[in-house]
């Protein structure tokens, strides 16, 4: 008999459902393709192929429904348990696919489709660190000169670069943590968080975790971006 709970412990929500502003052209940047296959089928294998994780709820753009179906369909990606309409913001399409997660979820991993790239090994310790906390999320150190600005643009202080970090996704939660921050947000009218677990740190709900990061995970925002993934890609294989 299979356990339908142990089954659906783990469970990652890709946020797919963006316009893709940034990036010119008509098709959203998740549908672009690079070496012949759409960014939303190489972040989708990345999950699929990953053995700790458990099933998959894919947000996408409410106008591309279909040729989200139809990258799932032929991928195949059998993980994948619904393709949900998105929201008019990156925090409403994340509080849509965790709406949407099964009552017996434990962890959610919640996921960028424009990180396209991310490696097994991140998604590993996102999981990996969700068996001691209740909030993790990804991180690389900064190695530039970092700086505060004024509102006219100009230097006004140099911060500790030692103690910053750029943060990246998947992000992984409790479901009972990440329910409770989405609730949060919506109650008190917050609806432009660029991650979810700065809602997290906002309600200080919990600690949150970190963990390293990749510098190979990034996040897909600009036309050079594509060329650069392309690189990482080809580097990979
Ligand atoms: O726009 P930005 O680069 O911050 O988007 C981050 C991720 O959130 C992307 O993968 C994008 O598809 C997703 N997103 C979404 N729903 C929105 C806006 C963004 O799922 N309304």
């Amino acid at each position: 008999m299979i356990d339908y709970n142990l089954r659906m412990k783990n469970l990652a929500v890709i946020l797919a459902a963006g316009s893709g502003e940034r990036l010119r052209g008509s098709l959203p940047k998740q549908f672009l393709e690079i070496a012949g296959r759409s960014l939303l089928e190489i972040c989708l294998e990345r999950f699929r192929d990953h053995n700790g994780i458990d099933g998959i709820l894919l947000v996408a753009p409410v106008d591309r429904l279909a040729m989200a179906e139809k990258v799932v369909a032929a991928g195949p990606f059998p993980k994948v348990i619904k393709v949900l309409p998105g929201g008019r913001t990156r925090q409403e399409s994340s509080a849509i696919g965790i709406a949407a997660a099964p009552e017996e979820v434990e962890n959610v991993l919640v996921h960028d489709a424009a990180r396209a790239l991310v490696p097994a090994e991140v998604i590993t310790r996102v999981l990996e660190a969700l068996a001691y906390s209740q909030a993790v999320m990804p991180v690389l150190p900064v190695s530039d000169t970092t700086v505060r600005v004024d509102a006219a643009g100009a230097a006004i202080a140099v911060l500790d670069r030692a103690r910053l970090r750029r943060v990246q996704t998947p992000q992984g939660f409790k479901l009972e943590i990440i329910r409770q921050a989405h609730a949060r947000a919506h109650a008190e009218g917050c609806s432009d968080a660029g991650d979810d677990c700065s809602l997290v740190l906002r309600f200080a709900l919990a600690p949150v975790a970190t963990v390293a990061g990749d510098p190979s995970n990034i996040k897909i925002t600009y036309p050079q971006d594509l060329q650069i993934a392309e690189a990482i890609l080809g580097g990979n294989r």
